[in-house]
């Protein structure tokens, strides 16, 4: 074995005294400028966490910042979509180009670069994994002020190699009420304390639903106890979006863009 450097983020070795996990980051392209990197985490998917990230980054933009929307969550990848981008990335001597949405955001997704954007992923994690890194390191980023990780779901071997390969400067957590939202805040709250990544707060997704006739607030899986875990856990809660048909017509349409931003204002000014 070689000679400890005492630098544990270059060194692969197993040893009792690491202090930070080994680093797998990778320099961006040489065009790109990236100021700040924000990850979008969840517990499991199908909670919201890519239409936090669309929504956060379309407020974001309308802020005049230069925006950025990668799509780590490569067996599901739904920004696109959203955003209403079909077709293909485009290359060039420098590196892949990022697809850009009406309001100038910049996005690389695996959808991007697959024939058929309807074609199953079916790669296995380090796979994944080197995509994630390409999209950092082979993108031609260009200038860009923040850029929003839309993360693949969970704690496991995928979510956790991506932390290790993005250098992130902070993480949101998309909880849903149905979900044991209590165990997803603090696992998702360890894993980021682990990797030492700043918790910038939670966001609660389907909370409730709006009665169209008489405007109540109807709490579908019950009264959501969140403020208590973010209390509990030391970590703001940022936000809570209601379940609305609206939103989810927008993200189908690809008119995420349009949608109001509601209280991604004060997210944003969360971040900046
Ligand atoms: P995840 O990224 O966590 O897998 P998505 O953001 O893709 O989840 O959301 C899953 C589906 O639920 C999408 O079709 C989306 O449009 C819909 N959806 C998410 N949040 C809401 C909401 N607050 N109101 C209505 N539909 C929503």
């Amino acid at each position: 074995m070689s000679e400890c450097t005492h630098d544990c983020s270059s060194c692969g070795s197993d040893c009792s005294e690491r202090t930070q996990p080994q680093s797998f980051i990778e320099p961006t392209n040489s065009c790109s400028r990236i100021k700040k990197v924000i990850g979008i985490v969840s517990g499991k998917g199908g909670v919201g966490k890519s239409l936090v990230t669309g929504m956060l980054a379309s407020a974001m933009a309308k802020e005049n910042y230069r925006t950025a929307v990668m799509d780590a969550d490569i067996t599901g990848p739904s920004i696109p979509k959203m955003f209403g981008i079909d077709g293909r990335a485009d290359g060039s001597e420098k590196g892949i180009i990022p697809a850009e949405t009406s309001n100038g955001i910049k996005i690389m997704s695996v959808n991007l670069l697959l024939d058929n954007p309807t074609d199953p992923v079916i790669w296995r994690g380090p796979v994944i994994a080197g995509v994630v890194k390409q999209f950092w390191s082979e993108v031609v980023w260009g200038d860009v002020d923040y850029m929003f990780v839309d993360m693949p779901p969970g704690t496991g071997d995928v979510p956790l190699t991506v932390f290790q390969s993005i250098p992130l400067d902070g993480i949101i957590i998309v909880a849903s009420p149905q979900e044991l939202v209590a165990m997803i805040v603090s696992k998702a709250a360890a894993m980021a304390n682990m990797m030492h990544i700043p918790i910038i707060g939670v966001i609660e997704n389907m909370s409730y639903v709006l009665c169209p006739d008489c405007g109540k607030k109807i709490y579908l899986y019950g009264e959501s106890h969140i403020d208590e875990i973010c209390e509990e856990n030391n970590i703001p809660l940022l936000c809570r979006i209601p379940i609305d048909p609206a939103i989810s017509s927008a993200c189908d349409e690809g008119k995420i863009e349009s949608v109001d931003g509601g209280c991604f204002r004060d997210v944003v000014k969360a971040i900046i």
